[in-house]
């Protein structure tokens, strides 16, 4: 390894670290086990060498929002048996390409990119895991990324008719400007409905660098973390 690469995972591996112990710490304080949560670190505008780097440091699970740079970073990290979850907007014209490679797709949130994605995991050959992104937006605002609540049952049940999809659950990102301890809480009921109809759905992928605490504390399964393990983006988006 050159110096620089050693210097990099030292910092990943101190942050991550941190990040397992905010984890640990927030399964304690309401009673969960700390292997009841997934780390998903978020790598987005980082390089395939930092994914190098965390599967080195145990990381099972990776997420990417943009497509052409996750099929690129999936491909050249193909040797490293990483799960990809997919957590960015998806256009129906690319749905089939994510279906590729994702082993997770975690925001499909309208009835259009089931098709697609179905088609794309045929391609593949291969089971698709689906989480239904949510959007915890107030009722009345309008919802930029994820499905209104009350559209979740119609989309669960044409997940569940596709063929080689397999509906896991429900991620959710909390809205701008609200306590995420509320939203995660509007979370929590939205799934517990979710769950009567499909008892597999389980999966609840909620909280990032700033909120993971909250999502915890109201049963994430799976944390979505970047900045706090890869250090801060460049500014976009
Ligand atoms: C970028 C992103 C994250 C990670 O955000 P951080 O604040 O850097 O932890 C989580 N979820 C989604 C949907 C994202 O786009």
């Amino acid at each position: 390894m050159t110096q620089d690469s050693t210097r990099r995972r030292d910092e990943l591996a101190a942050h991550l670290a941190t990040v397992r112990e905010r984890i640990a710490s927030s399964c304690r304080d309401v009673g969960r086990d700390a292997g009841e949560v997934t780390l998903v670190v978020v790598t987005k505008f980082f390089p395939a060498s930092d994914v190098r780097l965390l599967a080195g440091l145990g990381v099972t699970d990776v997420g990417e929002n943009r497509h052409p740079e996750a099929e690129a970073k999936a491909a050249e990290c193909a040797d490293l048996g990483l799960r990809w979850h997919f957590i960015g907007g998806l256009q129906s014209n690319k749905a089939a390409a994510v279906a590729s490679y994702a082993d997770v797709v975690e925001s499909l949130d309208r009835p259009k990119l089931v098709g697609p994605l179905s088609r794309g995991a045929q391609a593949r050959g291969q089971e698709v895991d689906v989480l239904l992104q949510v959007s915890l937006d107030p009722p009345g605002a309008d919802h930029r990324s994820g499905a209104a609540p009350d559209d979740l049952a119609a989309l669960a049940d044409r997940v569940q008719e596709a063929d080689l999809l397999r509906l896991r659950g429900l991620m959710a990102v909390a809205p701008l400007g609200e306590d995420p301890a509320e939203a995660f809480a509007r979370l929590a009921s939205i799934r517990d409905r979710l769950l009567r109809d499909h008892p597999d759905a389980s999966m609840l992928s909620a909280g990032m660098s700033g909120d993971l605490e909250a999502a915890v504390a109201q049963g994430a399964t799976h944390v979505r973390v970047g900045s706090a393990v890869l250090g801060p983006r460049p500014a976009v988006q």
